[in-house]
């Protein structure tokens, strides 16, 4: 049995959840969950956007599934996100994204974006003076080289091919030098199991929307991969199409790569796929290979049979699109 903290969060983060817990809860169970509060609904009641007590409930258990949080605007507010990604040393991102075949699908993509999470320019270090802010962004030697390892273990045990390193260093020729040079030392010894490839952050945004079928695995820096991923969400047909996680040596976090999308919060429209993938990504990180490829299964199945939700032309809420993943599942378990 295995203990999952819940973070519903704000806006439609509770939501896209609630359809993610129902799904897991139909495909295995092997889950507890035990809910905590982050975000807004946080701070209203606690006067913190990631209290002690949840912190200390996402070490406790085996996992986390999170919504999303809303940023007021508030010149001292702090992320929640970045805080836990720092606090359970969260250090490698990982954002799928695949398009899946369904009526009206536009070009096929399968990317793996593995992404830097720690530091670059998320360390949030604004220095103001007279004359405007110096923002510092830090490239350590450490993470890059703990990326770069992910990334090639990543691929190596999915089967993948190639991993292509995503930098700009013509520009930041120290600091993304460092990394692309690391990337090089590590790669050589891979020369026959796993292809090498190389490109500049404006080239690979170029060629995600032209060519995504080029890309397989590929491992870049934090604000980079951040933007690749939402790129490659678009040409997949939408941010509900990219589930995340954020994992570190004792820690994991599950969570939709998008946002808390205010503007259709409390509709009932949101597309839960990400979170429901998100999901499944956190079963197979907790070694629950057989349910999570029944979501996965059973989701690109879905698709197939045109049940979409409204951001894709269907006319599905998001409870009804869950319902149709909910009785594939059982369909799957009575064969
Ligand atoms: P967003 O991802 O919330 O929304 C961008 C657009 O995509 C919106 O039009 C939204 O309606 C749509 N969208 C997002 N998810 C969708 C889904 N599942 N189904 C259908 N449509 C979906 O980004 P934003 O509007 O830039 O940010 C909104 C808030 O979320 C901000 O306060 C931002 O800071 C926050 N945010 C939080 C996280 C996080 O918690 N990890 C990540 C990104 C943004």
């Amino acid at each position: 049995m295995k203990k999952i903290c819940v973070l519903p969060g704000d806006g439609i983060g509770p939501e896209v959840v609630e359809c993610a817990t129902s799904v897991l809860r139909a495909a295995t169970d092997q889950l507890e969950f035990v809910e905590g509060s982050i975000g807004l609904a946080a701070h209203g009641e606690r006067g913190s956007y990631l209290p002690d007590e949840t912190l200390d409930l996402m070490r406790s258990t085996d996992s986390t599934l999170f919504g999303a949080v809303t940023t007021p605007n508030q010149p001292d507010y702090v992320s929640p996100v970045l805080t836990f990604r720092k606090q359970l040393d969260l250090y490698a991102n990982v954002r799928p994204v695949r398009s899946f075949s369904r009526p009206g699908s536009s070009k096929p993509i399968d990317v793996v974006i593995v992404r830097e999470n720690t530091e670059g320019m998320y360390t949030q270090n604004e220095v103001f003076d007279d004359s405007g802010v110096t923002t510092v962004r830090r490239v350590t030697r450490r993470a890059c080289e703990r990326i770069v390892d992910f990334a090639i273990d990543y691929a190596l045990k999915r089967g993948r091919q190639k991993v292509c390193c995503v930098h700009k260093s013509n520009v930041l020729r120290a600091s993304d030098g460092l990394f692309l040079s690391i990337f090089r030392e590590k790669m050589t010894s891979f020369g026959r199991s796993l292809k090498s490839e190389e490109q500049l952050v404006d080239s690979a945004g170029l060629m995600l929307v032209t060519d995504p079928g080029r890309f397989d695995v590929i491992v870049t820096l934090n604000l980079y991969g951040d933007i690749l991923s939402d790129v490659a969400a678009g040409v997949a047909g939408g941010l509900g199409f990219a589930p995340s996680g954020n994992i570190g040596e004792k820690h994991s976090v599950f969570e939709p790569a998008h946002g808390s999308a205010p503007d259709i919060a409390g509709k009932g429209v949101a597309n839960p796929t990400a979170a429901i993938l998100s999901g499944a990504m956190m079963l197979r990180h907790l070694g629950m290979s057989a349910p999570a490829m029944s979501i996965e299964r059973t989701v690109a199945s879905v698709y197939q049979s045109g049940h979409l939700t409204r951001d894709l032309g269907g006319r599905h809420g998001s409870k009804s699109f869950t319902e149709h993943v909910i009785r594939g599942l059982k369909a799957l378990d009575s064969l």
